[in-house]
């Protein structure tokens, strides 16, 4: 079946493109591997030029690319120029720290001298997801081809042009062939790969199913991998907390990306003393807002990825609804043209329903109210995801208390989860394993090799 982009503000076909033939994918996986046996050795000042490059290729091109983000899987213009910011960002800090961060590691020993050299493996293999299709690749591709692997990117299905022009602007900056590789390729291809002896490592960002399909093949295979996958953060906010911040926050913590971030903000557990004040200002603040085209710099409410992320999310809201949980706004698809859904409150959800266990990829937000900051917590930690979380009080040493209690990979106190370079990012639980980003992000793929000398 051929790769389809559709923008979702129309639903209109843009493109199609076929996806490789098994000899095709073969003879790329071929020159992956070639260029990797000299790429591992090359200066790592030619790695950091090109990476350097790559990243100014971005911020020239901004406009462009952000448009591509914006009519392949509908992003808000100005959110998906900040993301080819973030982008550039993120290849120039790899550029810029590798050398360091892959410095020789002197063991501090009784006798003699023996130290850990970070070297490269081989392909890796990355598997990235749709909503932020430049970013989510940059953050696997930058450690690695500074680290001296080669990477070869399964992208979503949904953002092809996406996933071609990221290969084209390598290709710009002067890569040797190999050295970053798109594969067009379905999903459920991608597990077979992990028998490839040429790949050496398997990365996946992504879904529960995607990820545990990933990783069987990965561990089937005896390879190293990591995943990141969902969330279903909480938002607590203590009765200390500035409830104006709070609300503005819990604004863009939700519904930025409409909703669809593996951090967004999806629980919201809010103390019964400021509950009902966080509750009407934020419902005043999703009122009345621009519906539109995301080109459109004024639109406030753009559309969602695909038409049937807003069939499953709707069909998730009515099963919570049908189950005893109340709307308090919002609640089903918006009646126009396009993959629209209205910002939605849910509230007097209880275990069992599906919006207590289940991730909502979209522009709902669950209220609880809890009396305790111990009940805080351990609603917070009533999910089987660890991913990241975020805590609002004005009291810093008590949020610490509270975060230090969160079982997740994260946790930001007073402002929104958000990923950047210098910060490692990744879950406990079913969110997955491994980090990326940070100093940690370039250590999983590599050989931390022991030299010992007597
Ligand atoms: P998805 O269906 O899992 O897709 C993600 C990627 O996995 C796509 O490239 C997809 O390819 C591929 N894929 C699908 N089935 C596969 C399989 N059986 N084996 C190997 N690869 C497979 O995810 P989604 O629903 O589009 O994306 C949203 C999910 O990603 C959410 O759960 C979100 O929380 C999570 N996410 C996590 C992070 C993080 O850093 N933790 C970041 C962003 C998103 P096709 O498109 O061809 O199906």
């Amino acid at each position: 079946m051929p790769i389809q982009t559709i923008n979702p503000y129309n639903n209109q076909l843009l493109k199609q493109y076929d996806e490789l033939t098994q000899e095709q994918l073969d003879a790329k996986l071929q020159i992956a591997h070639n260029a990797y046996r000299f790429w591992k050795q090359s200066d790592i000042k030619i790695r950091k030029d090109l990476l350097l490059k790559v990243a100014s290729l971005f911020r020239e091109r901004k406009q462009e690319l952000a448009k591509l983000i914006t009519i392949e899987m509908g992003k808000l213009i100005a959110q998906s120029e900040s993301e080819v910011e973030m982008v550039a960002s993120v290849y120039e800090y790899y550029a810029k720290n590798a050398a360091e961060f892959l410095k020789d590691r002197p063991m501090e020993i009784e006798d003699g001298k023996a130290f850990v050299r970070l070297s490269p493996i081989g392909i890796i293999l990355g598997v990235e997801p749709w909503n932020y299709p430049f970013n989510q690749v940059a953050r696997l591709a930058a450690p690695n081809i500074m680290a001296g692997n080669v990477v070869a990117i399964k992208h979503a299905s949904n953002v092809p042009q996406c996933a071609e022009m990221i290969e084209n602007i390598f290709r710009e900056a002067g890569a040797p062939h190999g050295v970053y590789t798109n594969l067009f390729l379905s999903g459920k291809r991608i597990s077979k790969l992990g028998e490839d002896s040429r790949i050496a490592g398997m990365s996946l960002t992504g879904s529960e199913a995607a990820g545990s399909s990933l990783g069987e093949s990965a561990g089937r295979n005896l390879k190293k991998s990591v995943l990141e996958l969902g969330g279903s953060d909480a938002f607590i906010v203590l009765d200390d907390a500035d409830i104006d911040l709070a609300v503005e926050k819990a604004y863009l913590g939700r519904f930025a990306n409409m909703g669809q971030a593996c951090t967004s903000a999806k629980r919201f557990i809010v103390m019964d003393a400021v509950a009902d004040e966080f509750l009407s200002k934020l419902q005043q603040k999703i009122a009345n807002l621009k519906v539109g085209d995301p080109l459109d710099p004024e639109t406030q409410v753009g559309p969602l990825s695909t038409q049937d992320a807003v069939d499953k999310l709707h069909q998730q809201v009515q099963e919570t609804v049908a189950a005893g949980a109340t709307i308090l706004a919002g609640g089903k698809p918006i009646d126009r043209e396009g993959a629209f859904y209205e910002l939605t409150i849910l509230a007097d959800i209880k275990p069992g329903m599906v919006a207590y266990h289940q991730e909502l990829f979209g522009p709902v937000a669950s209220f609880y109210r809890v009396r305790t900051e111990k009940e805080a917590v351990e609603l917070a930690n009533d999910t089987n995801f660890g991913l990241g979380g975020v805590v609002f009080s004005q009291d810093v040493d008590r949020a610490v208390n509270v975060a230090s209690q969160m079982e997740t990979g994260m946790v930001f106190i007073n402002e929104n989860l958000a990923s950047r370079p210098d910060l490692p990012f990744g879950g406990v639980k079913r969110s997955g394993y491994g980090r990326e980003l940070s100093p940690l992000g370039i250590e999983e793929f590599v050989n931390k090799k022991l030299i010992r000398i007597a």
